[in-house]
């Protein structure tokens, strides 16, 4: 039997291309985003304590109350909000099930949804699911800052949802209140909603403060804000995230996730909100701690011939190889991690969901959230790579794969 399949367009996501090519080949995997070092202990006790007492059956299908309640306080102390922990959180599997439970909510066939290219993988295939089309605008290179007027023309009568993403993964910039401000500005008189992507609000750098949906008045009302304690606590694989909206879209989103993963991890849900209530500073110092590790990567590849911006924010920074290679990123990826046995992530699936739609690019991301010892391996590979292929005739530079 043959079935047409609805998502002909969307490969596998490439981060499981590039972790399944850089373990086929024992390759230093600095591309999918995860920490290779521990949790704090603390964590693993509450979390093993949890379950010892019991707690390993289905949790409430909004999220174990203490930890929507530990939840609502880090907001208050973060953002200075005040936010019903009854009513307008859900915790979701990671912050990826929060984005689709909230497209898959709101968005309906024909429906158009607004995001920014390059934008993270997972939002355009959703999009597709619910019926709708995403209509991107470029923030161009190399600052990747939004153009408001580009946006401004790509609002129609059919648009639904914009998604942001900040800090943005994979550039790695840093939105200021005023590019919310012109958001709210330019869609106020519209029934358009935001899905913001804020995974890494407390990976920011150099002095500059996260701006979230959630500390602005006029967002806030018709935003659903996305979290993730997979960033915040190092812990990816518990796959523990929540989003955080108005009433009435929490509602919206309630509808499509109990009926996605119904309810997310029992004993990790109390372990975190035990966590939380003992440690309620624990997230306080991540800008300083990433901050350390991306200047580290940053001055290891000084001179090495690839070009970089540091990264303002999120734990990855984008590496220019156009001064030492003409290959598109795709190849030159998989020359890297064949050659040089280290694996990192192309920017050109970011650009669209499908493969024939994608630009040509020079540009490559890493992530830097590893111990200072895997950085200083990674940097030696990429270093010593950097150098070869700059050796070789630019025709030459990378054979196609
Ligand atoms: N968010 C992670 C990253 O950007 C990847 C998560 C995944 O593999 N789906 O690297």
């Amino acid at each position: 039997m043959q079935f047409e399949s609805k998502l002909a367009d969307i490969p596998t996501t490439i981060f499981t291309v590039v972790s399944r090519r850089a373990r086929e080949l024992n390759a230093l995997d600095i591309g999918q985003g995860y920490p290779d070092f521990p949790i704090d202990s603390l964590l693993s006790e509450h979390v093993t304590a949890a379950m010892r007492e019991g707690h390993n059956q289905y949790a409430p299908m909004t999220g174990v109350l203490e930890l929507r309640r530990a939840i609502a306080a880090k907001i208050e102390s973060t953002y200075k909000k005040s936010i019903d922990a009854d009513t307008e959180i859900t915790v979701t599997c990671g912050g990826t099930e929060s984005l689709h439970s909230a497209i898959l909510a709101l968005v309906r066939s024909g429906d158009e949804v607004v995001l920014f290219d390059p934008a993270y993988d997972s939002y355009e295939p959703v999009v597709n699911l619910a019926g709708g089309r995403c209509v991107r605008v470029p923030l161009s290179p190399p600052q990747f800052r939004p153009d408001w007027e580009r946006f401004a023309m790509a609002l129609t009568p059919r648009t639904r949802l914009v998604i942001i993403n900040n800090p943005h993964n994979p550039v790695g910039t840093v939105w200021a209140r005023a590019d919310l401000d012109e958001l709210a500005r330019l869609i106020r008189d519209q029934p358009v909603a935001v899905l913001s992507d804020e995974v890494y609000e407390h990976v920011v750098f150099d002095g500059q403060q996260h701006e979230s949906v959630l500390s602005h008045p006029e967002l806030s009302q018709r935003s659903l804000a996305v979290f993730s304690f997979g960033k915040t606590l190092h812990a990816t694989g518990w796959r523990v995230g929540y989003c955080v909206a108005p009433a009435g879209l929490t509602r919206e989103l309630r509808k499509v996730h109990q009926f996605c993963t119904f309810s997310i991890s029992a004993p990790m849900q109390h372990g975190i909100a035990r966590y939380l209530e003992a440690k309620p500073e624990a997230w306080r110092n991540l800008g300083t701690f990433y901050q350390q590790k991306r200047d580290y990567l940053c001055d290891a590849l000084e001179g090495s011939g690839f070009l970089l911006r540091r990264a303002q924010g999120t734990y990855f920074q984008l590496l220019d190889f156009s001064a030492i290679s003409d290959a598109a990123d795709v190849d030159f990826v998989e020359r890297m991690i064949t050659d040089a046995r280290i694996a990192a992530i192309p920017i050109s699936p970011f650009y669209s969901a499908k493969e024939t739609a994608r630009p040509r690019l020079s540009v490559m991301r890493v992530c830097f959230a590893k111990r200072e010892q895997t950085l200083q391996v990674a940097a030696e590979r990429l270093r010593e790579f950097a150098a070869r292929i700059a050796d070789e005739p630019p025709s030459t530079s990378v054979a196609a794969t």
